[in-house]
C-alpha cells in the first residue's frame, strides 16, 4: 500500500462539506495493524528527520499545523509522536484554551498571530482559531453574524499565511462518541490522567451533533489549495498517529525545499578526505 493512498483518503477537496457520519473514526487507511502503522511512524521519522534540515537551512519558509477534535480525541498524543520525530528546536508548540480577559480584548486572531511558526520552523497548534466558529458558535459566545464573518476572516488570514510562506495544514481528529465516553471514563477513574478531565467535557459531549455541524460547516468553508483540511479517523491511537506523521511529511515535501549550497569562504582542501588526499 503506497503512503499515497494513506493520505488521499483523508484530504477533504476545496469547498467539499465532508459527512463525518459517514466517516469510520475507527478506520485505519488499511494499516493492518500495530506493527505496521510503527513502519509507517519509522518511515515518516526518516523523511522528517531530512525534511526538518532542510527547512531549517532554507530559513526562509515555515509550517503550520493545525489540530482540532473533541475532548480526548488525540490532539495531545498527536503532539507527543510530533515531538519524538521532530527536532525541538525547530518545533514550537502552542495550546488555545478559554481565552484571558486581555486576549478577549482584541480580535480572536490576535493571540494565533503571536504563536505564528518562526521562518525554518514549524508549529503545531493544539486548538486555535477554529474554537472561535466552533465553542464560540455551540454555546453562542457571540451573535451569529460575528461567528459567520470569521469563515471569511480566517480564509483570508491563512491565504495571507500561505502568500508570506507560512505552509498551514489543517487536521480533525475524528473520533467516535463511544469512544470518547471510554476515554473519558479512563480519565475520570485514572489518577495520572484525572488532570485532564473536567466535567465540562460530559457537557460539551451532550452537544455532540452541534458540533458535528460545526465542523462540517468550518472545514467546507475554510478549505483551500494552500490550506487544506484533513478528516483523520481517531478511535486507533497507532493509526492516527501514523496518518498526521504521513500528512505532515508530505506537506514538507511538497515545499520542494532545496538543498543548501556549499559554504562559501571555506579554507582550500577543507571538503576533501585527508585520508584520501
Ligand atoms: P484541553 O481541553 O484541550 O486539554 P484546556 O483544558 O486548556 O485544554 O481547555 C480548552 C478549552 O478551552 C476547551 O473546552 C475549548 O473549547 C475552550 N476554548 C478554546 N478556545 C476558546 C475560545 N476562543 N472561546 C471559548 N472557549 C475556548
Amino acid at each position: 500500500m503506497s503512503d499515497d493512498h494513506l493520505r488521499k483518503g483523508l484530504r477533504v477537496a476545496p469547498g467539499e462539506r465532508p459527512r463525518l457520519d459517514r466517516i469510520d473514526p475507527g478506520d485505519t487507511l488499511g494499516l493492518a495493524d500495530r506493527e505496521e502503522a510503527a513502519a509507517v511512524v519509522a518511515a515518516c521519522g526518516e523523511r522528517l528527520e531530512a525534511l526538518q534540515a532542510l527547512l531549517a537551512s532554507e530559513d526562509r519558509r515555515s509550517l503550520l499545523l493545525v489540530l482540532q477534535g473533541m475532548d480526548a480525541s488525540g490532539k495531545d498524543g498527536v503532539v507527543r509522536a510530533l515531538c519524538g520525530a521532530l527536532n525541538p528546536m525547530i518545533l514550537h508548540t502552542a495550546s488555545f484554551g478559554v481565552p484571558t480577559k486581555p486576549e478577549l480584548r482584541h480580535d480572536f486572531l490576535w493571540r494565533i498571530t503571536r504563536e505564528l511558526p518562526e521562518r525554518g520552523r514549524m508549529a503545531v497548534f493544539n486548538r486555535s482559531h477554529y474554537e472561535d466558529v466552533l465553542v464560540v458558535r455551540v454555546d453562542g459566545l457571540v451573535p451569529e453574524d460575528e461567528w459567520r464573518a470569521r469563515y471569511g476572516q480566517i480564509t483570508r488570514f491563512e491565504e495571507r499565511l500561505a502568500e508570506t510562506g507560512t505552509a498551514v495544514v489543517k487536521v480533525m481528529l475524528h473520533i467516535s462518541r463511544d469512544e470518547q465516553l471510554g476515554r473519558l471514563r479512563e480519565r475520570a477513574q485514572d489518577p495520572l490522567k484525572r488532570w485532564k478531565f473536567s466535567a465540562d467535557d460530559l457537557r460539551k459531549r451532550d452537544q455532540w451533533d452541534a458540533y458535528m455541524a460545526a465542523y462540517e460547516d468550518a472545514i467546507e468553508r475554510t478549505g483551500t489549495d494552500d490550506a487544506p483540511w484533513y478528516v483523520v479517523p481517531a478511535d486507533r491511537k497507532w493509526a492516527r498517529n501514523a496518518l498526521v506523521l504521513e500528512i505532515v511529511a508530505h506537506v514538507l515535501e511538497r515545499m520542494r525545499l532545496p538543498e543548501p549550497p556549499v559554504p562559501e569562504g571555506l579554507p582550500p582542501g577543507f571538503l576533501e578526505d585527508p585520508a584520501g588526499g
